[in-house]
């Protein structure tokens, strides 16, 4: 086998970006994912990729269908990408533009871009790693094992290799964040309820309802005119309350209530909103409402032990989603450990101290920029509380914009922008 061999555990965004960059520079290595398949799990939502978007799309072998068209949540309807957050009232955001390039991705089709022609060994549920000085051990949860010369624990949030690398629990490294929720899904706006949608935001909107609670409203996937339909689209949203008691508590007491009763929590929070902020919760039904709300965990991870194993994305810095950069640094953390994978590949190097050595750069660039992501999301959600002005949208103060008309007919999508 070709040295070295690299293992990497977690087909989720960032593991497979790294897949892709090592095929493309003809690095050995085996994916392992505990998911069945890949549409075992819904991959819930959309989130935007920005920042990496022309380094991503450079560092993946040029077999790849286009990128944008495959995973944009918008796509076929021809409508720019545009994330709007609602303060005092006023319209602030983003639109997707040549100077500042973004995409709303739906995660689904994110994960079946990324994973094209990469042999995922699916049902591979680890549960335990061995390393010793020239190689490292993989024990899967059906028996089976897997040995090579580098690890990447490229396996989210609860990540497995970083309990062995920290030799800590994971009960112990993550942290709730006091936050409650309510989460809706599945909501599908057709015809004139879709067009006042996309008045409120093409793609994702964040509203702050008061100092302590926000809703963001965001499509899914859109869904085309057919002979039947009008085009429409699949849309979901969370509301977050501060809520102390969840830094105690797995579970919000709120998730004991039925569906019903929570929705009709959700239309009391918002009560205060205008219209046109309140357009999804009135097309929202019980059996939108999910089971339960979405506990959200973080971790500061500022120092890694050196050995041959890392990690890449959530696995190493574990954050909350406020500044919507998680996925975006798990791609970047791809990026640069593929490039260091290659060059021992290059020189046939999986040696102990040469492993370690192209880790420890990788490493020393990762875990200060992770610490600054983790924080960074910390602090926005205190910011829509008072300091509206230090809020970041993909890494920049939003700009105001405009309000607009839009409608939905067999043409496709027409708007017009509003003077005022
Ligand atoms: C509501 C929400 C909105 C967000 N919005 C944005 C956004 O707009 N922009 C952005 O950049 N980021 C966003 N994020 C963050 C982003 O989703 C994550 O940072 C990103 O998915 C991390 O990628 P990853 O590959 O590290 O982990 P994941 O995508 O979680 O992948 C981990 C993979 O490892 C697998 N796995 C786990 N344990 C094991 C095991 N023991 N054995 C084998 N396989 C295992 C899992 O099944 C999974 O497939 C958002 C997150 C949330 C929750």
């Amino acid at each position: 086998m070709p040295k070295p061999h690299v293992l990497i555990v977690g087909a989720g965004l960032g593991g497979l970006t790294l897949a892709q960059v090592l095929r493309k520079q003809g690095v050995s290595f085996e994916i392992f994912e505990r998911d069945p398949s890949e549409t075992s799990r819904t991959q819930g939502w959309s989130l935007s990729i920005h920042a990496v978007l022309a380094d991503l799309v450079a560092s993946v072998p040029d077999d790849m269908p286009p990128f944008r068209e495959s995973v944009s949540a918008l796509h076929p309807i021809k409508l720019e990408d545009q994330v709007v957050f609602y303060i005092d009232g006023e319209r602030f955001g983003a639109t997707d533009s040549s100077e500042r390039p973004f995409v709303r991705a739906n995660r689904q089709r994110l994960r079946s871009w990324l994973a094209t022609n990469i042999d995922v060994q699916w049902g591979k549920h680890l549960n335990k790693v061995e390393q010793s000085d020239d190689k490292v051990t993989l024990f899967f949860q059906d028996g089976s094992s897997a040995s090579g010369d580098v690890l990447i624990g490229a396996d989210g949030t609860n990540s497995v290799v970083r309990e062995n690398i920290l030799g800590k629990s994971n009960k112990d490294i993550l942290k709730y964040i006091p936050i409650s929720t309510i989460t809706a899904e599945s909501i599908i706006l057709t015809g004139e309820a879709f067009a006042r949608q996309l008045e409120v935001a093409h793609s994702f909107t964040f509203v702050n309802i008061d100092a302590d609670r926000i809703i963001v409203q965001g499509i899914v996937r859109s869904l085309p005119a057919t002979s039947e339909t009008e085009a429409g689209g699949e849309f979901h949203w969370i509301l977050m309350w501060r809520d102390p008691l969840m830094q105690h508590v797995e579970r919000s007491p709120v998730d004991a209530l039925s569906a019903a009763q929570r929705l009709e929590i959700a239309r009391s929070m918002t009560k205060s909103l205008p219209e046109p902020l309140t357009h999804l919760l009135r097309h929202t039904r019980p059996e939108h409402v999910r089971p339960h709300g979405w506990a959200v965990r973080d971790a500061v991870i500022d120092a890694l032990p050196l050995s041959r194993a890392t990690l890449l994305g959530d696995a190493a810095h574990p954050t909350s989603p406020f500044r919507g950069e998680g996925a975006v640094n798990a791609i970047r953390d791809a990026m640069n450990l593929g490039a260091a994978l290659a060059d021992l590949s290059r020189r046939h190097e999986a040696g102990t101290q040469a492993v370690r050595d192209a880790l420890a750069e990788y490493q020393a660039e990762m875990v200060p920029r992770g610490v600054n992501v983790v924080s960074g999301a910390r602090a926005q959600f205190g910011f829509f509380r008072n300091e509206f002005q230090k809020v970041r949208i993909m890494g920049h103060p939003p700009e105001k914009l405009q309000w607009e008309k839009v409608e939905v007919g067999s043409e496709g999508v027409k708007v017009t922008p509003l003077e005022g």
